[in-house]
């Protein structure tokens, strides 16, 4: 067989095929060969598909012969800087990816189809100042009684010299004629120009912070400022600290001093539209805002302008981790501990691991910021890994909110005045006490916002006087409560035991509890205000692009008294007139068959805690449990997070759980029950006899069972958990099973690898 020679030049090109290889392709002789990072269209079977170029094929390993020809390389640079695909490589190693999966993650999707490798840009008239008015008595000669035509004039000056014709008519309100006056005289000329479209355009930026850094905020960003590259920092502040303003200063250091670039992630765009709009403030046209509901031109659009250096400053959800951007000085990770900046599909990294992997390898800093870190971030600056910064205090002299616990199990019946009155269904998700604070607010003009935690999806049995859970023995999780047969049912193990009426530990009463939604809280709410002016929002309430912002915005103009909604409202929301905010029912989240219940359920307590109060009237949080003594409670209650990570850390030891172990989590799906089972159970098989193979126990299987969530979008799941100290390991495990591992039937059944996953339901 002939052997590649110097004749013909043969590529390896990544395709997003779910195979762990390249793919060899020729070179057409009357063709450069591209630069690894080009995309390039190949033929694969019949048709047509855009790779990846990843370097020149290794000469003596290719049979020539059966060789085609790449197609068309549609663009003149790479698309993917060479930073950036060895950022690819790694995720594809680390997560267990085919690379070529993950390259078409990290680019945009406009630039991943065949038949249209560029989409097209909009275009849109432009109207340009071509010539200079210096002196006022020019102005006043040429302008004489055309007061509209030197208005005009004059906004183009102050819009920096161009302007949008669409914005001069419909914002600014200059008709077509006065434009076209200008025209004839020769003052301005109307160009075609390509447009980004920016959603963000048409919102009005916040005012600058007026207030200097503080003296703690001062240390900060000193410490920022001076710091070498690749260093991480953990910047610990309370809700309301300020950690905004450090993010600014830094990147007025990094961007405007130094004249490098930075990424800005942020949980998600739509939740906190004020903050987006502080670095638009400062940063304006430096700015692009990548956000995940953009239309696949809108996302091209802001890529190209990030990768020419047109924008210096990407600020978006998690995909902004790998914006194109050349000469990266910093990458923030704002809410740092927030469960979405994982990914939850194929490839499914986690945006902070990633901005830490390029950071390193591109000389940046990063810059974790929270006021609950995650534990893992924790232990990585208790470890000396991160350095840690911290805003212990509210700027502006504002305190932290009171909170009252409420204890649902006193007076748990309705009180005899509403005992069958209307009132009663209301009595029975409303204590007195949080009642009494709605009703002092509608009466003084002042806002609330209702917590309701996730949807209860997965009952659970609760003791109704000491409000014990019954916990199972091997993985500290909640067991799941199950009515037929009624049984206890542990969704990591699969360990059974009998429901029974009793408490254990005190002998009282057991009793079933479910969430309650939020539509049934609003109708009571309605019921009981029917003049307050109520907003809900939830995943049913948010389905439109900007309606996250357009909610948030009524808010902000006073125009909502109470804004009931689940945890999507506990992010970064800063309303100075929002004076109470109420937990419907902490317990809920709590009692999660998760391990990392307790501190997802810390961490929203204390950040819809931190809404209230962050204005001169300051703010009461009343929260509904019945697990007052439990530490995520009495530690949100106290606003004390080193207490609550001291008992998280004692209880992630045994069994032990991240920090303290590393997380593989493998789910098999499928439109049937018994072949799913059955799947989960060859998995099992399968690493059992893999690790007996390699003679080692550096990984241990714990299940099958069913995950918590047993159905989604109608296909069964069941789960393993793979626990190891070394990560090498768990890739290792995770390589082999996901290349050699047979799935019998592969239209209808699947598997999953989700390393360091941040939710096992
Ligand atoms: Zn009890
Ligand atoms: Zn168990």
């Amino acid at each position: 067989m002939e052997r590649v020679s110097g004749e013909r030049r043969t590529i390896e090109v990544a395709l997003p095929l779910p195979l762990f290889q390249t793919f060899t392709y020729g070179v057409p002789p009357e063709m450069p060969t591209p630069v690894a990072g080009t995309r390039v269209v190949v033929p694969v079977r019949n048709r047509k598909a855009v790779g990846i170029c990843v370097g020149s094929t290794a000469a003596e390993t290719v049979p020539v012969d059966r060789v085609r020809d790449i197609a068309v390389v549609p663009d003149e640079d790479p698309a993917v800087g060479s930073a950036l695909l060895g950022l690819a490589k790694w995720m594809a190693d680390y997560y267990v990816v085919p690379l070529g999966i993950v390259l078409r993650a990290i680019l945009p999707a406009a630039l991943g189809d065949a038949t249209a490798p560029r989409p097209r840009l909009r275009t849109e008239r432009i109207a340009v100042l071509a010539r200079d008015l210096p002196s006022l008595q020019e102005r006043d000669r040429l302008f004489a009684r055309s007061r509209r035509q030197r208005e005009l004039f004059e906004a183009l000056e102050q819009l920096g010299g161009r302007s949008e014709v669409a914005h001069l008519v419909s914002r600014l309100g200059f008709s077509a004629p006065v434009i076209r006056a200008l025209v004839s005289r020769g003052l301005i000329t109307i160009q075609a120009a390509a447009v980004p479209r920016d959603p963000f355009a048409g919102r009005s930026p916040a005012p600058p912070p007026a207030h200097e850094p503080t003296g703690r905020q001062r240390e900060s960003i000193d410490a920022l400022v001076r710091a070498p590259p690749g260093d991480v920092f953990l910047l610990h502040g309370v809700t309301g600290s300020g950690k905004t303003l450090v993010y600014i200063e830094l990147l007025r250091e990094i961007v405007h001093r130094r004249g490098q670039t930075a990424i800005v992630l942020v949980p998600e765009i739509a939740l906190t539209p004020q903050t987006v709009d502080r670095f638009r403030a400062v940063f304006g046209d430096q700015v692009a805002v990548l956000h995940s509901a953009l239309s696949d031109g809108e996302r091209y659009d802001a890529w190209r302008a990030l990768r020419r250096g047109e924008k210096r400053i990407a600020v978006g959800a998690r995909s902004a981790v790998f914006a194109p951007l050349e000469g990266l000085g910093a990458i923030i990770v704002d809410e740092e501990h927030e469960t979405s900046y994982k990914n939850g599909e194929t490839p499914r990294y986690h945006a902070r691991e990633v901005a830490i992997v390029r950071a390193r390898a591109e000389g940046a800093i990063v810059v974790l910021g929270s006021a609950t870190p995650s534990l893992e971030s924790w232990q990585n600056a208790e470890s000396g890994k991160y350095r840690r910064l911290s805003l212990p205090d509210r700027v502006g002299g504002a305190r932290m909110p009171a909170v009252e616990v409420v204890d649902l199990r006193e007076g748990r019946s309705p009180s005899a005045q509403h005992a069958g009155t209307s009132l009663e269904p209301f009595r029975k998700v409303f204590s007195e006490s949080l009642e009494a604070a709605l009703g002092e607010r509608l009466q003084r003009g002042e806002q609330s916002i209702l917590l309701l935690n996730r949807r209860g999806y997965a009952s659970f049995l609760q003791c109704d006087s000491c409000g014990d859970v019954r916990t199972c023995p091997n993985c500290s999780v909640s067991f799941t409560y199950h009515r037929t047969p009624e049984r206890l049912v542990c969704h990591y193990c699969l360990r059974e035991e009998t429901a029974g009426d009793t408490c254990r530990r005190c002998g009282g009463a057991t009793v079933r509890q479910h969430g309650t939604g939020t539509q049934q809280v609003e109708r009571l709410l309605a019921e009981r205000y029917p003049y307050a002016r109520l907003a809900r929002m939830d995943v049913d309430t948010t389905t439109g692009k900007w309606a996250h912002a357009n909610i948030l915005d009524r808010v902000g103009r006073g125009e909502v008294d109470i804004l009931l909604g689940t945890q999507m409202i506990a992010k970064g929301l800063d309303f100075p007139n929002v004076t109470l905010v109420g937990v419907v029912d902490a317990d809920v989240g709590i009692n999660l068959p998760d391990f990392r219940a307790s501190e997802r359920c810390f961490q929203l307590l204390s950040q819809v805690a931190g809404r209230a109060g962050r204005g001169a009237k300051g703010g009461d949080v009343v929260i509904q449990t019945r697990v007052p003594g439990h530490h995520a409670v009495v530690c949100a209650l106290s606003h004390d997070y080193r207490a609550f990570v001291d008992a998280e850390v004692a209880a992630r030891r045994h069994p032990s759980y991240p920090p303290f172990t590393r997380l593989a989590h493998l789910v098999a799906s499928g439109d049937r029950e018994d072949a799913t089972a059955a799947l989960a159970e060859r998995l099992s098989e399968w690493l059992t006899a893999a690790l007996a193979a390699w003679g080692r126990d550096e990984v241990t299987v714990v299940g099958p069972a069913p995950c918590p969530i047993e159905r989604i979008k109608r296909r069964w799941r069941w789960h393993l958990l793979l626990k190891s100290e070394r990560p090498a390991s768990l890739t290792r495990l995770g390589r082999a099973l996901m290349e050699r591992f047979p799935v019998p039937d592969a239209h209808a059944l699947r598997v999953t690898f989700d390393r360091d996953p941040v939710s096992l339901l």
